[in-house]
This record gives structure tokens, C-alpha cells and sequence, in this order.
């Protein structure tokens, strides 16, 4: 049998043990350091460079992970108890998990079916019944690079200035992906970036911040370093967070930035296989940019299922209570209580995700909206059916450096033989 083909591996350089060396002999080994400033820095020059433009003039800030990049964003745009956050649904929880963090409400607002991301006119939609039902403005607007394809910034951008809202980036899945020339994450007040085990590159856990300039680098840095104070003693006035990077960490980014543009590369290659390999099955269609203005790294490769398309054993799909998912490496230990949820993966998606599992491959479906999960029942949303339309017939594909041409042709081949 092959080897397993995961969705995302990371994939060191071999650079990465010479930073953290040099962290222990020097013993910074501490939330800061030469390997954060220097990772800083990396980070700074790939996301200022443009395509036929200036360079921008971003401040980069690492912290502990990205989802301590939402709150920091959060916390410093002002967002507190009473407030509304708009959110993009269709996303990992990490997106609107820290609105909660705050005290503030989150604002599910769903997708449009070019990007899979937020939908600009839901978005004003959503900006003026707010105004009306609460006589308030929300305090920001997070769209999602869902899978690393690029939102309609522009059009986000227009509504925000419109109302004068402040927009965060989620990035986390969308580091190097462009739009129009310059990386997501610059376009916004905030932009975050994710750097944990299976995103494009990896610190094995942390995030980042890209900040406007400098001065708002400054205070994301004073909120990640517990808040204090210029005193010769500990003097707080505001409440702070323990979320910077350590040096350890920062040493492997280093090492990683070294061949985050062949990962890219390489990202990018895999989804133009599958799209070779897959384009002509009718009901199967892989999820690409809409016009070269959105330059996706192609974190993952997505595609959907008509309901129309037959997979072979889809008539047993979800007979059993699913048991995989509890005790394994990603800290699942809540057992499922049923086989089925009201709203799930169709049984077509679920029986190829079955049938790739036994031949070693691992997919998964898509990101199950955040207006349909259970914890956010109470949530006020602004749905037009595309999220929960596409998470019934999504699925995710291997990506990433690990994944080899023979690895996609077997994979292709394993989805063509399903198919009845
Ligand atoms: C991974 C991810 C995050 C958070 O990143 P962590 O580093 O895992 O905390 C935030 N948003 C999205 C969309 C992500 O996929």
C-alpha cells in the first residue's frame, strides 16, 4: 500500500534547525528575539513587494498563532461588549471564534459563488439592517480567503469606506495570494496570518498581524506583551495578552520563508493538475479563480459534487456513527452522538471521501458554515443559500509539497473509479 496522502503537510527546508541552533546557543530562547525580528522582517519584504507597483510599507507583528491575530485585531479596532462583528460564514471557527472573546456578537454574512467568499451586496445589505435594527454600525467587516482564493477586496473595500468600517483580513489560508498584484492581508486596517502545521507555511504554531505602519505594529505589540506600561516597574492601564511569538518558533518561519515561493509554486501546480486530470467529468468541478485579478496559492484544492453524480456505496453514507475523529492528533475528544447532523455533506461527497480514506488519501469537506453551527444558533446572519449549497457538495483534496504528480494521477484516478 502507498503511503498516506494528508490534505497539507508541512514541509521543512532543511535551513530551519541552523535559526533554532542559534536560538539555543545564544540562549534566546523566550518570546522574542533575533529569529522574530529577522521572521518580521521576511514576512515584511514578501508581503510590501507588488507586481508592477511599489512596494506598500506594511508592519508585520508575530504572534503565538492566528487566531490570536483575530483577537489582537479585535481588541485594538476597539471591539467590545455590545458591539457587532460582520463575519464571512463560510470559514474555520478561528474567524469568528475571537469576536466572542471580546463580548461582541459575531454577524454571519454568507458567500458569493465566484471566490466562495463573503458576498459584497450581502454585505451592505447586512450594514444597513444592522443600522436600522439597532441603530448602530458594526465595528468590523472580516472577509476570508477561503482555501487561499482572494475575496473581492475592491468591492469590499467600496461598502467598508462607505460606512467608514473598518476591514480585518482573515489571510490565514491566503498567505501569498494576490489580488490584482498585492498580497492579501495589505488591502485591509489588519491583516491576519496563520502559520500553524497545515497552513502554507509553518512555525509549527503561530500567526501574524499585518499591520497599516509602524505605530499600529507598536500597539498590537504593546497588547501582545501584556500591556505594559514605559515604567521601570509593571504598570498596567489597559489589559493585555501574552501572544507573542517565541524565538523558537520564529526560527523555523525563517527557515520556511526560504521556500515559501516554491510551496506556492508548487500549490499552484497541483490544482492546475487536478484541473487537468478532472476538468471533464460533468458534475464534478473544481473550484477556481474567477478572472487572473484573484492569484490564489491554492492552499487547498476544492472541488464539488453535483447531487447528480453517482459514487459508488453513497446509498450507505452516514450509517454509522462516525468514530475516526475522537483521539486523534488534532485534539478531537468529544464523540460524535449521532451519525448525522441537519445539515451535512451530501451522501455523494460523503461516500468519495470514504472511498479516498481507504485508498489512503484524506479529503474533507469543506468548512461547514459558521450560521449553521450549533454554538452559534443564536447568531444573526445574512444568508442567500451559497455557503450551506456549496458545504453540501464540497470537497477538499490533497495539496501542498508533499502531494507529487504520481500522488494527483493516483487521486484522480481513485475519483474517476468511484464514480458509477
Ligand atoms: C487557520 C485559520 C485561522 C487561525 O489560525 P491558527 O494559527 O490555527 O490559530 C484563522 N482563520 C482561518 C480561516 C484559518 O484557516
Amino acid at each position: 500500500m502507498r503511503d498516506r496522502i494528508y490534505l497539507c503537510l508541512a514541509h521543512m527546508s532543511g535551513k530551519e534547525m541552523d535559526y533554532i541552533q542559534e536560538a539555543f546557543d545564544t540562549n534566546w530562547v523566550v518570546p522574542m528575539g533575533p529569529n522574530v525580528n529577522g521572521f518580521e522582517s521576511d514576512l515584511e519584504r514578501f508581503v510590501n513587494n507588488r507586481a508592477d507597483a511599489p512596494a506598500l510599507d506594511r508592519d508585520v507583528v508575530c504572534l503565538s498563532s492566528g487566531t490570536a491575530a483575530v483577537h489582537l485585531a479585535l481588541v485594538a479596532s476597539g471591539v467590545g461588549p455590545g458591539d457587532e462583528v460582520l463575519v464571512q460564514s463560510f470559514t474555520f471557527c478561528a474567524s469568528s471564534h475571537p469576536i466572542t472573546y471580546v463580548g461582541a456578537t459575531p454577524v454571519f454574512v454568507d458567500s458569493e459563488r465566484d471566490t466562495w467568499n463573503m458576498d459584497p451586496a450581502l454585505l451592505a445589505e447586512a450594514i444597513e439592517d444592522r443600522l436600522a435594527k439597532t441603530g448602530r454600525l458594526p465595528k468590523a467587516i472580516i472577509p476570508v480567503a477561503l482555501y487561499g482564493m482572494p475575496y473581492k477586496i475592491d468591492e469590499i473595500l467600496k461598502v467598508a469606506d462607505r460606512y467608514g468600517i473598518p476591514v480585518i483580513e482573515d489571510a490565514a489560508e491566503g498567505l501569498g495570494s494576490r489580488f490584482d498584484g498585492q498580497v492579501l492581508g495589505t488591502f485591509g486596517r489588519y491583516g491576519v496570518l496563520s502559520f500553524n502545521g497545515n497552513k502554507m507555511i509553518t512555525t509549527s504554531g503561530g500567526g501574524a498581524l499585518i499591520c497599516r505602519d509602524q505605530n499600529a505594529g507598536r500597539e498590537i505589540l504593546f497588547y501582545a506583551t501584556q500591556a505594559r506600561e514605559g515604567y521601570p516597574y509593571y504598570q498596567h492601564e489597559k489589559i493585555g495578552y501574552n501572544y507573542r511569538m517565541s524565538n523558537v518558533c520564529a526560527g523555523i518561519g525563517r527557515g520556511q520563508m526560504t521556500v515559501i515561493d516554491e510551496h506556492i509554486a508548487h500549490h499552484r501546480h497541483v490544482q492546475r493538475l487536478y484541473c487537468e486530470l478532472l476538468g471533464d467529468i460533468e458534475g464534478f468541478t473544481m473550484h477556481c479563480a474567477p478572472s487572473p485579478r484573484f492569484d490564489s496559492n491554492y492552499w487547498l484544492c476544492a472541488a464539488t459534487l453535483d447531487p447528480s453524480l453517482r459514487i459508488r456505496g453513497q446509498e450507505n453514507a452516514y450509517a454509522e456513527v462516525v468514530t475516526g475523529a475522537v483521539g486523534g492528533a488534532a485534539g478531537v475528544t468529544h464523540a460524535a452522538s449521532s451519525a448525522v447532523t441537519d445539515c451535512q455533506p451530501n451522501a455523494n461527497v460523503e461516500a468519495l471521501r470514504v472511498i479516498l480514506d481507504a485508498a489512503n488519501v484524506e479529503a474533507r469537506p469543506v468548512w461547514k458554515p459558521m450560521h449553521r453551527q450549533p454554538v452559534y444558533a443564536a447568531a444573526p446572519a445574512y444568508v442567500n443559500g451559497v455557503s450551506e449549497d456549496i458545504f453540501r457538495m464540497g470537497i477538499c483534496l490533497p495539496a501542498g509539497p508533499y502531494v507529487s504528480d504520481d500522488d494527483v494521477r493516483y487521486i484522480a484516478a481513485t475519483i474517476r473509479d468511484a464514480i458509477v
